[in-house]
């Protein structure tokens, strides 16, 4: 008999945030495979769960898991907070549990994305969960581009040391939108900070703790700015005369980009020309 794979929910802050089934499959299984087996042993300790811990993150091969499965032991997966598999690991294990016919087993609970929307006193019917965006500047505008014209709510993870450029880049691309931001939600400081894009993006001073971005989607009544390519913006400057350094420079600052990204991008299309 195989085992079965949990993906188990714990708290987002709040140690109360954990179910009673949660609980008691962390005391059944055989082993628990923690993202950070250092912060889960804490969770553990206060709930006086006493279970071999396994590190599993992006960095381990999920196959050693799978085999202890096969193997016949029941095995929980927790990531540091919340719903495993939600920007945490857990996601390829589920995929190569159930490639090798093993039962994966759901045990709900804390998630801050939803937990933000509820708050959000935005649209919960339908949105998109965007999860974390892209560290390239580049890579960030293109997502958010690709993103400003779904109706929908959207939903952002951030960390909290760049949420001031983001909420500017996010202005520039969106337009003026509702936001709101869920900040160290479930925890003593716990704030929801509802605003609009414009009066936000200028305001804001960088918030601390961990927080998660909810805006509104694109709507008939609010102008999205038309998607503007940084590299046609690059082409028009040329095309008006401006020389290779100054266009890139503006563009560069234009749209919160390194000298280097545009620089590179403009080689690689002039490479394609
Ligand atoms: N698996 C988790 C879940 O189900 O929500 C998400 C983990 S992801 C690595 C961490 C991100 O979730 C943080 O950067 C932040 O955007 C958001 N987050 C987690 N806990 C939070 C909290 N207590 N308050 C606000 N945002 C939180």
């Amino acid at each position: 008999m195989t085992g079965i794979l949990y993906l188990v929910a714990t708290p987002i802050g709040n140690l109360e945030d954990i179910t009673f089934r949660a609980v008691r499959i962390l005391r059944e299984v055989d082993i628990i495979a923690a993202e950070d087996t250092r912060h889960t042993r804490k969770l553990l300790a206060h709930f006086e769960i006493h279970k071999p811990l396994i590190r599993y993150d992006e960095f381990v091969d999920g196959a050693k898991i799978i085999e202890l499965l096969q193997e016949g032991k029941n095995i929980a997966c927790v990531s540091d907070a919340g719903l495993p598999a939600i920007s945490d690991p857990g996601a390829d294990l589920v995929k190569l549990a159930v490639e090798k016919n093993i039962q994966v087993c759901p045990i709900p609970g804390a998630n801050a994305a939803l937990s933000a929307l509820i708050c959000s006193a935005l649209d919960t019917t339908k949105f998109t969960f965007a999860g974390f965006l892209p560290k390239s500047a580049k890579n960030r505008l293109e997502v958010l581009n690709e993103l400003s014209t779904h109706k929908e709510t959207l939903i952002f993870y951030e960390a909290p040391h760049r949420i001031k450029k983001i909420l500017e880049e996010m202005q520039k691309v969106f337009g003026n939108r509702k936001i709101c931001i869920a900040r160290e939600l479930t925890k003593i400081h716990e704030e929801f900070i509802r605003a609009d894009l414009n009066s936000l993006a200028e305001k804001l001073d960088e918030p601390r703790g961990e927080f998660v971005i909810v805006i509104e989607g694109c709507n008939a009544e609010i102008e999205t700015p038309a998607p503007e390519n940084f590299l046609d913006a690059y082409q028009k400057l040329i095309s008006e005369g401006a020389d290779k350094k100054s266009a890139i420079r503006e563009v560069a600052q234009k749209f919160n980009l390194s000298r280097r990204e545009v620089y590179n991008a403009v080689v690689d299309l002039e490479n394609n020309l």
